[in-house]
């Protein structure tokens, strides 16, 4: 042996994970990894309706999958949600009756680690089932998840065997689709597949999408990975984890809508975003305006073009966090003084619409003639339309005494000019 030994470097650990990456990022993070820094300013409390119906779902599958009941967890009256949840659940019942599945799980929550490449079953702490408490970066430690640990939700498996008898883990991650387009979902199943391997020792995993929609399920978007594919998931996860935390560049696309960056109304991109927005205000009120910036280059490409779009939904997103912020100041303040001396606040509105489910309050409809009127939604504009508007205010008083009317009260932020203490207003006829 020569007096040279060969000395092995260890690779350097990846650095921490921010705690609220989970699998179901994963696609979001291989396109671009910018929102994923520790200090990156993410959308607070974004749940959208359809993530909160896709939430519900998942509690009501999990549920049925254990005990055979699900719908009582949906709100009554939701047709859209009940409907996708009859579709999957009537796939669940074909998918079981192959008679090849044993153990079926769902709703296991686990860790990969990012630093030793090995992965575990989280147990939920009590009071925290099905929840995401694995992404909350104070239960986390409480609960012994590591730094680098990256979790996620597995929506279904068992142990199954394949066509050829060979035996295999199944796992099926359910889409809901509240829109008729969906994305693949490849990276978190793939994700979810090495989590689930490395923690239960298995090197053949078949992963499916179940995409659902109120009227059909698809479940041809299937995966087979052996062995070879679960260390190209490995190498392209430690890549991932260990992309230079402070010097990722945002790569923006179509994905950071499409996938819900948490960080577009935040990132550089989006403040670019802004600047070209500048640019699409017409050229003679931008004259008006005090010259501080050449105007950006015409769409006259297709990159350009495709620029464009993904400009004009940053900066959707960009106004629509300015706007929060400006009404939780508004809110937090008393209000805002704008430059003409009127206050910007928000103020309780209430407004009533009909309510039809309530005995004798068709009757009262029908009986001032409002026949065509009378929908699944009834509006005070559909009755005013038909019976006029005295007869709309008669119904709407009688379907007061009925206790008929449903009352919601909500800010309505605008800018108003402050009452002057002791001033009267007086109106005068313009002649
Ligand atoms: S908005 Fe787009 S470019 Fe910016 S961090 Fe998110 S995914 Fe990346």
């Amino acid at each position: 042996m020569s007096g040279l030994e060969l000395i092995t470097v260890p690779p350097a650990p990846p650095p921490p994970l921010r705690p609220d990456v989970t699998f179901s990022y994963a696609a979001l993070a291989f396109l671009c990894s910018w929102w994923m820094q520790i200090d990156a300013q993410w959308i607070e409390d974004e749940e959208s309706e359809s993530s909160q119906g896709g939430t519900l779902l998942h509690h009501a599958m999990s549920s049925f999958s254990t005990c055979g009941k699900g719908k009582e967890l949906l709100p009554e009256g939701e047709t859209t949600l009940h409907a996708l949840y009859v579709q999957a659940k009537l796939w669940l019942v074909e998918r079981r009756g192959t008679g090849r599945l044993i153990g079926l799980r769902s709703e296991k929550a686990f860790a990969y680690d990012l630093a030793t490449r090995t992965a575990r079953e989280l147990v939920d702490p009590p009071g925290l089932e099905g929840t995401r408490w694995y992404a909350d970066k104070e239960l986390r430690p409480l609960h012994g998840i590591k730094p680098t640990e990256w979790c996620g939700r597995v929506d279904l498996w068992a142990w199954g065997t394949d066509a050829a008898g060979n035996s295999v883990l199944y796992l099926w991650d359910y889409k809901f689709h509240f829109q008729p387009d969906h994305l693949d979902a490849r990276a978190q199943l793939e994700v979810g597949a090495l989590a689930l391997s490395r923690a239960l020792g298995i090197t053949r995993v078949i992963a499916t999408a179940v995409h659902v929609w109120e009227d059909r399920v698809d479940d041809k978007e299937v995966y087979e990975l052996g062995p070879a594919d679960l260390n190209r998931i490995a190498n392209e996860v430690d890549a991932l984890a260990r992309r230079p935390a402070n010097d990722p560049q945002p790569l923006d696309g179509a994905h950071c809508k499409a996938r819900y960056c948490p960080a577009r109304a935040s990132c550089p991109t989006t403040r670019a975003a802004a600047e070209d927005g500048i640019n699409l205000i017409p050229a003679e009120r931008l004259a008006k305006l005090p010259p501080r910036r050449p105007v950006g280059e015409p769409a006259t490409t297709n990159d350009a073009a495709a620029w464009k779009l993904v400009a004009a939904d940053l900066l959707e997103e960009l106004a629509k966090a300015m706007r929060a912020e400006g009404r939780a100041y508004a809110d937090a303040n008393g209000g805002i003084v704008d430059s003409e001396g009127r206050v910007f606040s928000g103020q309780p509105q209430t407004t009533e619409k009909p309510d039809l489910t309530v005995p004798g309050a068709v009757d009262v409809v029908l009986a001032h003639g409002g026949d065509f009127a009378i929908k699944e939604v009834t509006t005070w504009t559909a009755l005013e339309d038909e019976i006029g508007k005295p007869l709309a205010l008669k119904v709407r008083e009688e379907l007061r005494k009925l206790n008929a009317l449903n009352v919601s009260t909500f800010p309505v932020y605008k800018a108003r000019t402050p009452k002057v203490e002791g001033a009267k207003t007086s109106r005068k006829r313009a002649s």
